[in-house]
Parts: structure tokens; C-alpha cells; sequence
């Protein structure tokens, strides 16, 4: 069977690239006829155990943490940054787990996380109209019309990144460093900081003695050494994600092997459209971003279009209402759903209903609005009596100023500093850990 013959034809694909030539020309056919020969970035297997879990958490035996940058670069791509990210996860993913008693799946945005969905087309500084930055896949952030210029050639350098990511990623978590002692003395480091962690100690403290016991019982199972790390990433530009695309050799049937998960966002998930026909056609568990305007009936309708067959774990919703609107927008969904019968699980992205422009320009995002979007959804979940399955969280392991508030007090004057993403704001290493703590408590408490 030709891949290219199981998906539906014609169908409008949002949030393309002006690619030069078009999207079957010369240039983006050379990319594609590479990219097809290359050797798959993960294992059809793993989407399959991925996929197992998430049914695990979809009966609420288990939590979700997905993190990391809104945009990966190709300049970040670096062994430390790609490291501090992946410790960072790790910390939060040990105190999450500790408290929630509950496993929690480590899921990165990470290894092919290189476009973005624009909400316009172009740029305007002064008098000058450019592209819009549509995410190291495409172009680049530069302005100027050249590196504004979409380039296929892109698509294969988003292969190769991805793949060096990924052969550090699991060299890192595989490797030792994932260790959930080392783990936990990185936590109580940052538990021990005055200026933030004084009131994490206790909780720090709890799982250290825990860890204490289990070692005076002569307990070091294997499983404290490595952990079960996943790449994730929104399949936006179809003709990557199309040229990923393989036939399984053990079950003959297609999957996305750029990620183990992908998800469809907010702007591209029409019914009718071209992203959710791929994502119709693929094996792999599948998100899709819900916003405010999301209704029951286009809920009820993505899932008899994604899981007609109510596979477990197939489905993730990925709910970003906004601070103010998530305790009057989640319930209807979650309880139509829930009645339905479909197995989903539900996962609360806090920061892209929560991104607002501070007065110097900057695009920011207040701690304070994403701790009350979580527990918002924590309320819902509770009331409805359903699993608040997880958060999803852009992130970096580097101490950037790109989100306002959180212990260490940054400013809206402060994000100047160190402001690094190229698109949206992320919480930096010690907000990330501050979150994972206040999550933590929510869990205790659910
Ligand atoms: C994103 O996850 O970076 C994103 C663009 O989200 P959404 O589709 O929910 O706006
Ligand atoms: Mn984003």
C-alpha cells in the first residue's frame, strides 16, 4: 500500500507554509523523497506501550507530564539545554509521583517540536511586511526576506535534530542520570533555597526519608536507575508528518514514527480538515487542543472521527481555556464525554489560554494564572467525579525571564533580562519545580 493513498485528497490543511514551488514542488518533493528513506525516529512498539499507559491513566491509575520548549530551535539543540530540560521533567515527574502515588508518564515536547501555528500570516515591523515566523521548520526568526522565506531543505535538518535529540534523551535516561536518588538530591538542593523552596522542604524531606527507608531495606530495584521517556510534538506540517509515516512490519498498519505522540492544536483540528484526516489514519495515541470555543458536539464529533472503536488510550484531550474560563467551560465537556462513554484522558495546558502582551512588548505569562488554570481543572474533576489525567507545560531547564511571578518574584520590568524563546514564554527551571510542588499538593488533596 502507498502511504501517500491512505490519506483522504484535496482536503484543506490549515496553518501551511508558503512553501516556494508549492507544496509538490521540485524543492519540497526533494525533501520528502529524503526524509522517506530515512530510518524511523521511533519504534512503532513504543507508540504501542505509550498508548498502553495512557489507557492506564485513563482509569485514572496514572498521571501525565508533558514539557518543554513551545518551539524547539536548532541553535538550542544543545547537550546542555537538551540535559537541563530533561532534568527538569524528571524533577517534576519524581515529586508528582510521590505525592500522587500514582506513575507518572514522562512525555517531552520535545525532539520535533520545530513548527507553529501563526495567527498571521505575515510580519509587519515599521514598513516592512515579512513572513511570519513559522518555527525553525520553516524559516527563521531572523527578519530579513531571505531567512523569512520558507526553505524545505528545513524539513530535513528538523529530522536530523530530532534524532540527536532523541539518541540523547534516551542515553540520559537510560543512562544513570535518571536515577531517582540523584533525582531527589537535585530536588532537595532546590527545596534547601530560601528565597523559593523553603516551604517545598518538608515535602522534599518526606520523599527523602522514603527513599531512606526503602534503601536501610536493602530495596534498589531497577527500576529507580532508568525511566520511560516519550517525544511529542503538534503535527502541523503534513508533509513531514506524511513522509514519517510507515507501515509497521508487525501489524502492517501506518504510524507516525517522527513521535511517539503527536497532537493536533487549536487551530488545526477542523473536522473536515486535513490534520485530523491524518490523524484519523495513524496508530499513534493522539492530543487535541481544546479551547473556550470548543462545544460538546465538536468533542463528541472528533471522537467518533479519531476512536470510533473507543480504543483505550488512544485519545488525549488537551484542554487550554484560560485562568478565568476553565471552571465554566471544562464541566460540559467533561461530563457529555464522560456520559458518552468514550475513553479519553484529560490533560490541562495552562499557558496558551493565558498569554497576554506586557507593556514592553513582551509576550508573558503570570505564574499565578497558570496555577489557577490547574487547579481550576482539579475543581471540575472533582465535582464531576473524573481523573484530572495530567498537565502539559511549555517549559526550559535554563533560569530565562519569560513568565512573570513564581517565588523568585520576576517582573513584567524583568523580562528583559533573559527572554530566549522564539515564540512563546516558558517557565523557567525553578517556576517549572514550583509548579510541580503546588501540583503535587493537588493530588495529595484530590
Ligand atoms: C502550542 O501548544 O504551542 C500551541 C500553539 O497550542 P494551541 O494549539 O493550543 O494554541
Ligand atoms: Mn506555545
Amino acid at each position: 500500500m502507498s502511504i501517500d493513498s491512505l490519506f483522504t485528497p484535496g482536503l484543506v490543511a490549515a496553518q501551511q507554509p508558503q512553501w516556494p514551488g508549492g507544496a509538490t514542488g521540485p524543492q519540497v518533493t526533494k525533501a520528502v523523497e529524503t526524509l522517506r528513506k530515512l530510518p524511523p525516529l521511533v519504534f512503532a512498539g513504543e507508540c504501542d506501550s505509550l498508548k498502553e499507559r495512557i489507557a492506564i491513566a485513563q482509569e485514572g491509575k496514572a498521571f501525565w507530564l508533558q514539557g518543554g520548549d513551545c518551539a524547539e530551535t536548532f541553535e538550542a539543540a544543545t547537550a546542555d539545554s537538551i540535559r537541563n530540560r530533561i532534568k527538569t521533567i524528571l524533577q517534576m515527574a519524581a515529586v508528582l509521583q510521590y505525592f500522587a502515588s500514582l506513575p507518572v508518564i514522562k512525555v517531552g515536547r520535545m525532539a520535533g517540536q520545530f513548527a507553529k501555528p501563526r495567527s498571521s500570516d505575515t510580519e509587519t515591523r515599521g514598513d516592512v511586511t515579512l513572513p511570519a515566523y513559522r518555527g525553525d521548520a520553516v524559516n527563521d526568526l531572523e527578519f530579513t526576506l531571505e531567512a523569512r522565506t520558507p526553505n524545505p531543505d528545513r524539513l530535513v535538518q528538523v529530522y536530523n535534530t530530532s534524532s540527536s535529540t532523541l539518541n540523547l534523551v534516551r542515553a540520559f535516561t537510560q543512562g544513570g542520570f535518571a536515577d531517582i536518588r540523584r533525582v531527589h538530591e537535585w530536588n532537595k538542593g532546590f527545596a534547601k533555597d530560601p528565597r523559593f523552596g523553603a516551604r517545598y522542604e518538608q515535602m522534599a524531606g518526606e520523599i527523602g526519608r522514603a527513599l531512606d527507608f526503602m534503601a536501610s531495606a536493602g530495596v534498589d530495584p531497577e527500576a529507580f536507575k532508568t525511566v520511560d521517556f516519550y517525544s511529542s510534538h503538534e503535527a502541523l506540517i503534513l508533509e513531514y508528518e506524511k513522509a514519517l509515516t510507515r507501515i509497521d512490519s508487525r501489524t502492517e498498519l501506518p504510524y507516525d514514527v517522527s513521535a511517539h505522540f503527536v497532537w493536533i492544536g487549536e487551530r488545526t483540528r477542523q473536522l473536515d480538515g486535513a490534520h485530523m484526516d491524518f490523524a484519523s489514519k495513524i496508530q499513534n495515541p493522539i492530543g487535541i487542543k481544546l479551547g473556550p470555543k470548543s462545544t460538546v458536539e465538536d468533542a463528541l464529533a472528533m471522537i467518533k472521527k479519531l476512536n470510533p472503536s473507543n480504543e483505550p488510550g488512544r485519545l488525549t484531550f488537551i484542554t487550554r481555556m484560560g485562568a478565568t474560563q476553565i471552571r465554566e467551560k471544562l464541566p460540559a465537556l467533561v461530563k457529555a464525554v464522560t456520559e458518552s462513554g468514550a475513553k479519553v484522558l484529560w490533560v490541562c495546558d495552562p499557558m496558551h489560554g493565558n498569554t497576554y502582551e506586557a507593556p514592553s512588548g513582551y509576550k508573558t505569562r503570570k505564574f499565578d494564572d497558570v496555577l489557577d488554570e490547574v487547579r481550576g481543572f482539579f475543581e471540575v474533576h472533582k465535582a464531576l467525579g473524573t481523573h484530572p489525567g495530567g498537565i502539559h507545560i511549555e517549559l526550559t531547564g535554563d533560569d530565562v525571564t519569560e513568565c512573570v511571578g513564581g517565588g523568585e518574584q520576576i517582573l513584567e520590568s524583568d523580562l528583559a533580562t533573559r527572554y530566549e524563546s522564539a515564540c512563546d514564554p516558558r517557565l523557567n527551571h525553578t517556576q517549572s519545580l514550583e509548579l510541580a510542588f503546588l501540583v503535587a499538593e493537588m493530588l495529595r488533596d484530590h
